[in-house]
């Protein structure tokens, strides 16, 4: 499963939106390949179609799609060279495929700042002057690592050392690797280094009942992600924390109380999913209906071997209808009966909200 990694200073709010995030808990005999470790919190990911296929196709079950969040703790300055926790944290966030930043962006005498004042800019050029540190190491050594073969004639090699090179140099301004301008190619060549920097990053700005408004460090925040390009979701995660704990009625009522639609945290569970770069497909019968995550430009049959390995062995075709058809045309019958119901093979590629069956041989 794809993974998102929650990182920050220490008291930002981490831990209360990871919290937040995984206190839903999920039937564990409907993700049975889910990763079982108190740092990793499967998620599911909120979709109001599921409601409107389950209302259609009346299943014994409904599932949502999930994705995972690790909480990544004790993040300090110094990491890169060892302090804190630091090697160990370095080794968990390259793991993620993308990066979660909470910023705090809240006053609270109570809550001890690691610097002795609430600064985000300042937090998050902490933040990132270790993860470029940490990268910089890597890519140094692996330029050291090439530079003998590419001494020796290798073109590949040869090709890599430069790379590398202009990565480190880059790196050496503090800069991150995903700013940087790269080819298909040097992404290929870059990806065994797992670096931190090239990885998706979304801001979560952590800010007070009253903060989303008006408030200055939000400004700062949102101005600095949009110079790199990054999503910022505004969230209160103590709200977060005492929205999580309840259920239906009484979360409906806290919501209105609050004047908002959707938990906050629908909100940065849905950027997550973007920023990695997923969409979603469904399948829709009697029994279940049901969530699923491919990376967008996948093909059919990649798509069916996230529902099965088998699925995509023996791929024949896959039948689509497309959800605003499934939807509109009340189910397959209806969808068939309107001509709105395909057949595709194995160059085809998903389109967001696919309704499919999949045909394989076993
Ligand atoms: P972590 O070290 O980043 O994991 O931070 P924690 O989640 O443990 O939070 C540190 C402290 O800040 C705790 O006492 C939280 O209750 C408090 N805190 C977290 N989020 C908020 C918030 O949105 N507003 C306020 N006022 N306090 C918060």
């Amino acid at each position: 499963a794809l993974q998102v990694g929650i990182v920050g200073l220490p008291n930002v709010g981490k831990s209360t939106l990871f919290n937040a995030l995984t206190a839903a808990e999920i039937p564990a005999e409907n993700y049975p390949f889910c990763t079982i470790d108190p740092n990793v919190g499967v998620v599911t990911v909120p979709d109001p179609r599921l409601t409107a296929l389950a209302e259609i196709a009346s299943p014994d079950k409904t599932l949502p799609t999930t994705i995972e969040f690790v909480d990544i703790a004790g993040l300090v300055a110094g990491a890169s060279t060892g302090e804190g926790l630091g090697n160990q944290f370095l080794a968990n966030i390259r793991e993620t495929d993308a990066v979660l930043h909470v910023v705090r962006c809240f006053d609270d005498d109570d809550v001890m700042h690691v610097s002795g004042k609430v600064d985000p800019i300042a937090d998050i050029e902490t933040i990132d002057t270790e993860l470029a540190l940490a990268d910089l190491t890597t890519v140094t050594r692996a330029a050291d690592r090439t530079a003998k073969a590419a001494k020796s004639g290798d073109k590949t090699a040869k090709r890599n050392v430069e790379l590398f090179e202009r990565v480190r140099d880059h790196l050496d301004t503090g800069a991150p690797v995903r700013a940087m301008d790269l080819s298909d190619d040097d992404r290929l060549a870059l990806r065994e280094l797992h670096l931190i920097t090239a990885k998706p990053a979304l801001f979560v700005a952590n800010v007070d009942e009253e903060g989303f408004e008006n408030n200055p460090l939000l400004d700062r925040v949102s101005e600095h992600a949009a110079a790199q390009n990054a999503p910022v979701v505004a969230v209160c995660a103590a709200l977060e924390g005492e929205l999580a704990q309840l259920d239906g009625d009484d979360k409906n009522e806290f919501l209105a109380d609050l004047g908002l639609e959707e938990p906050g945290l629908d909100r940065v569970i849905r950027a997550a999913y973007e920023l990695l770069g997923l969409q979603t497909f469904f399948t829709a019968g009697p029994k279940e209906v049901r969530a699923w995550t491919v990376r967008r430009g996948a093909t059919a049959p990649q798509a069916a071997g996230v529902i099965h390995t088998d699925f995509e062995r023996g791929f024949i075709r896959a039948e689509v209808i497309g959800y605003d058809d499934y939807v509109s045309l009340k189910g397959e019958k209806g969808a068939k009966e309107a001509g709105r119901h395909r057949l595709e093979g194995k160059e085809y590629l998903m389109t967001e909200g696919d309704v499919v069956h999949f045909r394989f041989n076993v």
